[in-house]
């Protein structure tokens, strides 16, 4: 007899985001995803009490990758938990749960060399102390491969699909084949109209790598991507939206890759354009939203070509 789980969204609101995070039903509770430091107080505790649970009583905080609008509410919600949920991570992003600053070196090493913002360091700064309620050592490091136990006979394994960062996961319902991936799988990007991703090649191989062998029944994405016309998809895609969102998200990398290809081969200029020194890129994408808002995919997608190409 399987243990059927339920999964029961939680949206909190940033700016112009909307950050969605997952509580799922098992007898061990898990939360995938933690939005920002006010997140678990102002939003989770009222939501898991209208369905009559109680955050006292999750046992398992698993996050999908170190950004801060999925690990800033993790200190505090581990806090209201009594310490008691396992607070687990992947190793390659571990160092943004212990440190605010990783977050500012994360910066500086990419979109920051781009948007010559004499106050980018401090923004960035101020923004991980504002929205990250606390640094912590992670309680269990996973790599992918691990299959975690959330009581009775419910499973979720771990899968390593790196490219948005380098330790970005997809936990997997077993059971039902739900399949959490945070940021991995961006369509069209968010509020940006871009997608973002550190290293492009590792995301199109996470993308293949769900598609192929996880083809989820359920997808639970991270925020609101968008599709081609704009519209965004929901927060639990069925199986054949699912499918839609990852071969979506697998042409437009396609398409930005080649963009991005010629860009780099016709050599990199610095403009007055404010996509410089990638306006050609831009250009010929048809690409016209604000690059310099943060978080900047525009730029830090683009930073990866550049590095996969210096590499290649
Ligand atoms: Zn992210
Ligand atoms: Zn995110």
């Amino acid at each position: 007899m399987t243990h059927t789980v339920d999964v029961h969204p939680l949206v909190s609101p940033w700016g112009r985001f909307g950050l969605y995070s997952f509580f799922v039903d098992a007898p061990e509770p898990a939360i995938v995803d933690t939005g920002i430091a006010s997140s678990p107080a102002e939003g989770m505790v009222p939501a898991l009490e209208a369905i009559g649970r109680r955050v006292e009583d999750v046992r398992w905080i698993l996050l999908t990758h170190g950004h801060i609008d999925h690990i800033g509410g993790a200190h505090a919600l581990w806090e209201l938990t009594g310490r008691r949920a396992q607070v687990v991570i992947h190793e390659a992003d571990a160092p943004m749960l212990r440190s605010r600053r990783a977050h500012v070196e994360e910066y500086l090493a990419g979109r920051g060399r781009y948007l010559d913002d004499p106050e980018g360091e401090a923004k960035v700064t101020a923004a991980a102390n504002a929205v990250i309620s606390g640094e912590m050592e992670p309680t269990m490091l996973v790599k992918g491969g691990e299959t975690l136990s959330l009581g009775g006979d419910v499973t979720v394994s771990v899968h390593s699909i790196p490219g948005h960062t380098p330790g970005s996961v997809a936990y997997v319902l077993d059971d039902r084949r739900s399949a959490f991936v945070g940021d991995a799988v961006q369509v069209h990007g968010a509020a940006n109209g871009f997608p973002g991703y550190a290293d492009p090649v590792a995301y199109r191989a996470g993308l293949e790598y769900l598609r192929d062998e996880i083809r989820p029944r359920h997808l639970y994405l991270g925020h609101p991507y968008r599709r081609v016309d704009g519209t965004p998809y929901g927060v639990e895609l069925d199986a054949a939206q699912a499918e839609e969102a990852i071969d979506q998200s697998l042409t437009v990398e396609s398409r930005v890759a080649e963009a991005a290809c010629r860009c780099l081969e016709a050599g990199l200029q610095e403009t007055d354009s404010p996509y410089s020194p990638f306006a050609r890129a831009a250009e010929e994408l048809g690409y016209t939203g604000d690059p310099t808002l943060e978080p900047s995919p525009f730029f830090t997608s683009m930073h990866g070509y550049r590095t996969r190409n210096q590499n290649s």
